[in-house]
């Protein structure tokens, strides 16, 4: 018989009611006891939706962040908030946020306020935890108050449960030594609390911990190698079976480790490393469990069972007892259920599974592996009926598409001269001062453009009633830009709710959810649109809006647009094409939106590629792969223009040190960047490398309230001038300041104009 299980699940609820209860309760809305019976209330649904499976994950509920609440576990809480008293999960908010509900902050008076821990991605996903914070001095000591709380409902609630805790040595990988000591030789005693912390388990019944080390999947030199070793060894002492737990990738040179390790069983991700399953099958020791993650964990799609079966059969034959089967990793990244989306298009929806779903293709293939196929004929036909009829969709398959597809050459991403030439050319036409200013495209997005466009969706407003609605304040950020004295304006993105939703509704291919949410940190969700079929573009999508922009100035006003390499990395997209191929349709329907764009007469072109960084394998040893098919999808949107047309694009948290002959040779006439938060720190890379064309490095944080100053902007500028020629320096902010209010952004730009006029003086 096989075995299944779960390695996690989403916890912010089908409707989103973890996010709901957070806010609340920061807001000083309800009491803290509410917010505490609501995140019971929803392990307690999220288990029962599991109730199918042998084993239910506890522990992988998180009111913040799964990580943060290892660090709390591990008694590991920076020193800044060591001084405050009051509830735990109080402390716990302060590390992840810089403070707690309004009601509890009432101890900020004796015990004062913290800066928010440092967020970053996990892995490669959308996800962002809370990066645990060393140094030579960190301790450790054992706090299982949450995980047996939890482990005590789930038991009393008649579920089996398999606790599930990040193992030690992706504890120690994710975490930052905030004084640059060696994070390993904290291992010592980090192992200890482990090993305390799987003996309480013990005691408390346990049979089965999953300990998830994704750090296997990328590479390890071979003192974190050694780590492994050396963990669990000390490990293995204890009473509790170890599944370690391995997802988003292939362990190549770790897969002989992890086969060796002392655990009982190991988990693959048989979705991304497929290819691995016979060798692992093969060195893995005849004891122990081998879990395969067999149905998808981070796309929407329905898993072809047929040929899942088809090559998991003989598997199951030769494994018996010791398969387990699950999801590839944890559903954390997919929506919960489907069968909420009553709006989405009902072809489009019956291609799909969300983790709901995706649990019940899971009991399938155990029903059919344990009692053959025909137990489940019918529903094996259904879903190969879905999966035939995606295939063959004329709505997925646009053979228009492919052939454009088959004629891409190199010389469709190259511009006709070099920018040298080009240079020229644009600043006779465009007949700017030096140290021109401009901004990244967003303007604050008002209570009265989210009200109009509310009013709109709802209905309460029409077409004409919108359209005029937007140009008013397309007018008033034209307005305000010629008094502030920009030189290059912006119109201002009023009509667009999000940078990628905007064109995915507009492209054909793409669809729509409506409760597809996924947390993105916190209490944040993000709701990725669903690319589906061969992307086209029915029509001109932005060219109106910057025209009328343009009629209201004689100052040049910027198309924007968003590349193609961000709209695919916040998507979810196919799983029946390389991603290369989706970014290449996406190229040439954006490059259509930019010709038509240069033939409207706009003569500086912005593409923003935000997200371009993101998409970065994990594996360095996959980068540059990524980076060649990323950077000519770039080249095919924007270098179809003419010499005169200026092309911008923008990146924001672009460490981009590492990757900086890539983004060169996107060939792009100016690129803005965040820096103002790293002090230039990120010029860095211009130290090796001679960037040949025009930069904007970000003066101005707009992820922060504050105002800069004149003389902070002046020098900013004139640190970038030590590593850029001046001639080639813009000054901007470092993204949108669609999140800020007009307030704080017209004298931070006044500031900003101000700084570049006495630069321009000083010359
Ligand atoms: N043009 C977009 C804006 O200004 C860019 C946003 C981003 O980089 N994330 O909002
Ligand atoms: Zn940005």
């Amino acid at each position: 018989m096989v075995t299944t299980h779960n390695l996690g699940f989403p916890r912010i609820g089908a409707m989103r009611e973890l996010k709901f209860a957070l806010e609340s309760y920061w807001k000083g809305e309800s009491p803290l006891e509410e917010l505490k019976l609501r995140g019971a209330a929803l392990r307690r649904r999220h288990w029962q939706d599991q109730s199918n499976l042998d084993l239910v994950p506890v522990g992988d509920f998180a009111f913040y962040d799964q990580v943060l609440d290892m660090s709390f576990t591990l008694g590991h809480l920076p020193e800044r908030v060591h001084g405050f008293h009051g509830d735990s999960l109080d402390n716990y908010f302060r590390v992840a946020r810089g403070r707690s509900a309004k009601n509890a902050e009432d101890h900020g008076a004796c015990c004062g306020g913290v800066a928010a821990g440092e967020m970053t991605k996990w892995f490669d996903t959308n996800y962002h935890y809370i990066v645990p914070e060393f140094s030579a001095n960190t301790e450790f000591k054992l706090d299982p108050a949450r995980l047996l709380e939890q482990l005590g409902e789930a038991r009393a609630q008649g579920f089996k449960a398999k606790p599930v805790i990040i193992g030690p040595v992706t504890y120690l990988a994710l975490g930052k030594a905030k004084d640059d000591s060696d994070k390993l030789a904290l291992l010592p005693r980090l192992l200890p609390v482990y090993a305390e912390l799987l003996a309480a388990l013990a005691e408390h019944g346990v049979e089965w911990v999953q300990v998830d080390e994704p750090i296997l999947v990328t590479e390890l030199s071979a003192e974190w190698q050694q780590a492994y070793v050396t963990a669990y060894q000390a490990l293995a002492r204890g009473r509790v079976k170890l599944l370690l737990a391995t997802y988003f990738g292939q362990l190549l040179d770790n897969l002989p480790l992890a086969c060796k390790l002392p655990v009982q069983g190991l988990h693959l991700d048989a979705i991304n490393a497929r290819a691995e399953v016979d060798a692992v099958i093969e060195q893995l020791p005849q004891d122990r469990v081998l879990s395969l993650g067999v149905i998808n964990g981070r796309n929407i799609w329905k898993t072809d069972l047929s040929s899942v079966l088809d090559w998991l059969e003989p598997v199951a034959k030769q494994l018996g007892e010791r398969l387990w089967i699950a999801p590839s990793c944890s559903l954390l990244h997919v929506p919960v259920d489907l069968d909420s989306e009553r709006k989405l298009d009902a072809e489009v929806r019956s291609w799909l599974a969300f983790a709901l779903q995706k649990l019940g293709e899971l009991k399938l293939l155990a029903t059919a592996l344990n009692r053959g196929r025909d137990a489940v004929k019918a529903e094996l036909a259904v879903n190969a009926a879905a999966i035939a009829e995606r295939r063959a969709s004329p709505r997925v398959n646009n053979p228009a598409v492919k052939a454009a597809l088959a004629k891409i050459s190199p010389a469709l991403g190259q511009r006709k001269n070099a920018y040298t030439a080009r240079a020229g050319k644009q600043a006779l036409l465009l007949n700017l001062p030096a140290y021109p200013t401009t901004t990244i495209g967003s303007f604050p997005q008002t209570s009265e453009i989210r009200h109009a466009r509310n009013r709109f969706k709802n209905g309460a407003l029409d077409e004409a009633g919108y359209k005029a609605a937007m140009q008013a304040e397309i007018e008033r950020s034209v307005r305000e830009q010629e008094s502030l004295g920009l030189d290059v304006l912006v119109h201002g993105e009023a009509e667009r709710n999000d940078m990628v939703e905007y064109f995915g509704e507009q492209l054909d291919g793409y669809a729509f959810s409506q409760f597809g949410w996924v947390q993105s940190y916190g209490s944040r969700c993000v709701k990725p649109p669903i690319l589906f079929g061969d992307i086209s573009r029915p029509k001109a999508m932005t060219v109106d809006w910057i025209k009328y922009a343009q009629s209201l100035t004689s100052k040049p006003m910027k198309g924007m647009l968003t590349g193609p390499v961000t709209i695919l990395n916040w998507s979810f997209v196919r799983d029946d094409q390389p991603r290369s191929v989706s970014c290449y349709q996406l190229a040439l329907a954006i490059r259509e939106e930019v010709l038509d764009l240069e033939k409207a007469g706009v003569r500086v072109i912005q593409i923003d590629e935000a997200a371009l960084r993101e998409g970065l394998p994990l594996r360095k040893s996959e980068w540059q792969e990524y980076l060649d098919w990323a950077v000519q999808s770039f080249r095919i949107t924007a270098n179809g223009v003419e010499d005169e047309t200026q092309i911008h694009t923008h990146m924001c948290y672009s460490e981009f040190n590492d990757i900086i002959a890539s983004i060169a040779g996107m060939d792009a006439d100016v690129i803005t960047i965040e820096t103002s938060r790293s002090d230039m720190e990120l010029l860095d890379a211009f130290d090796n490398f001679n960037y040949p064309n025009e930069i904007g490095p970000g003066v101005y944080d707009i992820h922060s309230p504050n105002i800069p100053t004149q003389e902070h902007i002046v020098q900013l500028i004139k640190k970038a001038a030590e590593r850029i020629p001046a001639r080639r320096l813009w000054v901007n902010p470092d993204c949108g300041l669609k999140t800020r209010q007009w307030e704080e952004v017209i004298p931070a730009l006044t500031n900003m104009v101000a700084a570049a006029r006495m630069l321009r003086a000083s010359a």
